[in-house]
């Protein structure tokens, strides 16, 4: 007797092979019936002899394609008579539902060794693809994922494309990007009669002998030129206006950024995922990379090639000898504008210091920067969650009717958009004080919102009155909840570890607008999804000098210093900056000019970088921490300092910087000065959660903020909370910057909803 199930499979299932997958397993075991993508799902029915059934069944999570992701199979047995012949793929049909939109997929193995097979028929495309790789995001109009309704629209598949994504036996069954020489999308060189191979040799040419090349990539505009050429890099960054921070360098294939960065089995696992986001490796003495692509930091941002452009720009078979084997592949925007993805905008932004644009014409509908990661515990601590990770979205337990949209924060922008118990959290948008970034995000919520199928009924955004974030929030006609940008940092880890209970939250940061008006940032918290008390912080001091104190942490290093007998002598002993400067400096202290009470931890690590002699102002967020965390790293395990955390839970970070000073003075070692800082610190977090720990009965510990991207913290801590008997909750895929605070403030809205 033939029965017939109706089977619904939820998650990453469109775009991914899932549909032939589906139809080639029914085959297999003798099913007739049909799938359909729906949307949300894909449904099937199926209709045969009940161990038949029961074995396809078991057989779809079992061998599902390597790029779905199978969240729910739900199975229900239909009765009536019809009968199905044969086993169909049905169009797809419009429902609604959850969305499940796929990262764009990095070029697989089989399209890359077709890439260079002179026989093959797709032999040097730059568009080579398969479901099993390829866009898919940023050349989505809307769902379902269907070629019209993407920019491989414009793109009508040849005879033979056509014939492949037929035939249910080819790896290109259903791919919608297929295409090849003849019928897909084309390189050129912007503004030059140039295309095909001819703009690739041309790019080659140009970067072999020194040169900038704007390349357009799967989210945007790369810029790229020789890693190993310091003159070329310098001139990068003379154009960018990027004076040191660090670029990312793409390496040619795994051996040769093995040359230049060391790397473990994990580490080689991410380098060479679907997703090849860029990662910070330890770099190697012996490595090829110019001094001044990273300047004075132990780490270098390294990626590998994901896109088939990217590989014959490596290794296009031509009379170019020595390519570069590392590009520096940075993003294709001045710094703190969005980066750009069309041609005009390129031209505008970098055709007047690039040597050639090399671009093509499929269209990027939505920007996706290059994710960055950087490595904790064997696995992923993301920096910047972009390409290849963005939209998939964060499950939590629990379900909310309404529509959500969470604007994010001011610096690292992101949004989130969140519906029923899934947040979908944007790819990176930037930095909002330019205001071309304002105009980026507004167009990218509006594209995801089409996507997702989500019309936001309210908007969470920070409680800073002047982000601009906040504005555009208060623009939109929408009920505004405002959450306290700390806070906000404890909810995303709450919300990656689906973790709603109480916990004492750790959200050591930058700066944000705090509860009281003055700026927060070495917070503590007790707190869970729907409340927070601030319990305790760092000890206070004054930020004096505006948003110059947040770049110069040679002013943050004066206001500590302020209260000692001999403040103005100190600063200068120190050389914290020219003497006229030290005493204007004292001179607003004094005066209470443009003066505000803060408690940022960041600004902390600021000043110790700054007394220390590493750092005494940024010329990018974060250069004076991160280069005394590369310091710390090379210091001796020194005793921490004994600084008791008093029941008033105000960690002396005055205490702690107070004996910086004395042993810099002494002429300490500058490495282990750094070290003593980070184990202080970590011991003090540890001792305070201790005592809440006990006084509470809260076990769980939250860790989050811009300062724990700082392994080196993030892991003394860890080890001091464990060994006191703590459970720690911290950040994986989910940055713990101000890139996660859209989820932070979608989880915090959602649960207040519920
Ligand atoms: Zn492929
Ligand atoms: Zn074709
Ligand atoms: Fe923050």
């Amino acid at each position: 007797m033939l029965i017939t199930f109706n089977i619904r499979i939820f998650g990453i299932v469109q775009g991914v092979g899932f549909r032939p997958f589906i139809a080639n397993l029914a085959e297999e075991f003798q099913i007739s019936g049909s799938v359909a993508n729906k949307g949300s799902y894909v449904d099937i029915f199926a209709q045969g002899k009940r161990e038949e059934l029961k074995n396809f069944i078991a057989a779809i999570p079992a061998k599902a394609p390597e790029r779905s992701a199978i969240l729910k199979i739900d199975t229900t047995e239909i009765s009536g008579d019809k009968n199905f012949d044969g086993f169909k793929i049905i169009n797809s049909e419009r429902e609604k539902g959850d969305i499940f939109v796929s990262p764009d997929i990095a070029i697989c193995d089989k399209c890359r060794a077709e890439l260079f097979n002179p026989a093959d028929r797709r032999y040097l495309h730059p568009f080579i693809n398969c479901t099993a790789c390829g866009p898919r995001l940023t050349i989505l109009k809307n769902m379902p994922y269907d070629r019209e309704r993407t920019s491989m629209g414009d793109f009508p598949m040849c005879e033979k494309c056509s014939g492949e994504y037929h035939d249910k036996n080819s790896r290109r069954y259903d791919a919608q990007p297929v295409c090849c020489n003849d019928c897909g999308p084309e390189v050129y060189v912007f503004g030059k009669d140039i295309s095909g191979g001819d703009a690739i040799k041309f790019a080659r040419k140009i970067i072999a002998g020194g040169g900038i090349v704007a390349v357009k990539g799967i989210g945007g505009f790369h810029l790229a030129c020789d890693a190993g050429n310091f003159a070329a890099v310098r001139r990068l960054r003379n154009n960018k206006i990027r004076p040191t921070k660090p670029f990312a360098v793409m390496f040619r294939n795994l051996d040769e950024l093995k040359k230049s960065c060391v790397v473990t089995e994990d580490a080689e696992k991410i380098l060479e995922s679907p997703q090849k986001p860029i990662l910070l490796l330890p770099k190697k003495k012996s490595g090829h990379i110019a001094e001044n692509v990273a300047p004075e930091i132990n780490k270098l941002g390294a990626f590998l090639p994901y896109t088939p452009l990217h590989l014959l720009l490596f290794d296009y078979p031509d009379e170019i000898e020595n390519f570069p084997a590392a590009l520096v592949m940075t993003s294709g925007n001045p710094s703190g504008v969005p980066i750009s993805i069309d041609d005009r905008d390129a031209a505008e932004n970098f055709g007047d210091f690039c040597d050639a644009i090399l671009s093509h014409n499929r269209k990027i509908l939505l920007r996706a920067d290059d994710s960055v990661a950087d490595f904790f515990a064997g696995e992923i601590s993301m920096i910047r969650r972009s390409r290849g990770y963005a939209p998939l979205p964060i499950f939590i337990n629990s379900n909310s009717r309404k529509n959500i949209l969470a604007v994010g924060g001011e610096l690292k922008n992101t949004f989130c958009l969140a519906k029923n118990n899934l947040l979908y959290a944007s790819p990176y948008i930037g930095d909002m004080s330019d205001l071309r970034t304002v105009e980026v995000l507004k167009n990218s919520i509006e594209r995801m919102k089409d996507l997702l199928e989500i019309s936001p009924e309210i908007v969470a955004c920070d409680l800073h009155p002047r982000y601009h974030t906040t504005q555009f929030a208060e623009s939109l006609n929408l009920p505004v909840v405002k959450i306290q940008h700390h806070y906000a940092h404890i909810l995303s880890c709450l919300a990656e570890n689906n973790f709603p209970g109480e916990v004492i939250g750790i959200s050591f940061d930058g700066t944000g607008y705090g509860d009281d008006g003055t700026i927060w940032g070495g917070e503590i918290f007790v707190c869970d999804a729907k409340n927070y008390k601030r319990i305790g912080h760092i000890s206070k001091f004054i930020q004096a000098g505006g948003d110059k104190s947040a770049r110069e942490g040679w002013r943050i290093a004066i206001s500590l210093l302020k209260d000692f007998p001999d403040a103005c002598d100190l600063a200068k002993i120190l050389n914290l900056a020219e003497p006229e400067k030290i005493d204007g400096q004292l001179f607003l202290l004094k005066n209470n000019l443009n003066c505000i009470p803060s408690t940022s931890a960041g600004r902390v690590f600021d000043a110790v970088s700054a007394v220390a002699g590493i750092c005494k102002s940024s010329t990018y967020e974060g250069e004076a921490a991160m280069k005394l965390q590369a310091r710390a790293e090379r210091g001796k395990d020194v005793e921490p300092g004994n600084f008791e955390v008093g029941e008033d839970l105000i960690l002396p970070t005055d205490k702690l910087f107070e004996e910086i000073v004395r042993r810099k003075i002494e002429g300490g070692n500058v490495c282990d000065l750094a070290k003593f800082f980070h184990l202080s610190l970590a011991e003090m977090i540890s001792s305070a959660c201790e005592k809440i720990s006990r006084r509470e009965n809260i076990k769980t510990v939250a860790l989050s903020g811009g300062v724990f991207q700082n392994t080196l913290l993030l892991k003394l801590t860890i080890e001091n909370l464990q060994k006191r008997g703590l459970k720690i909750l911290r950040h994986r895929t989910i940055p713990a910057n101000d890139g996660g605070i859209c989820i932070g403030q979608a989880f915090g809205l959602f649960f207040n909803l519920v």
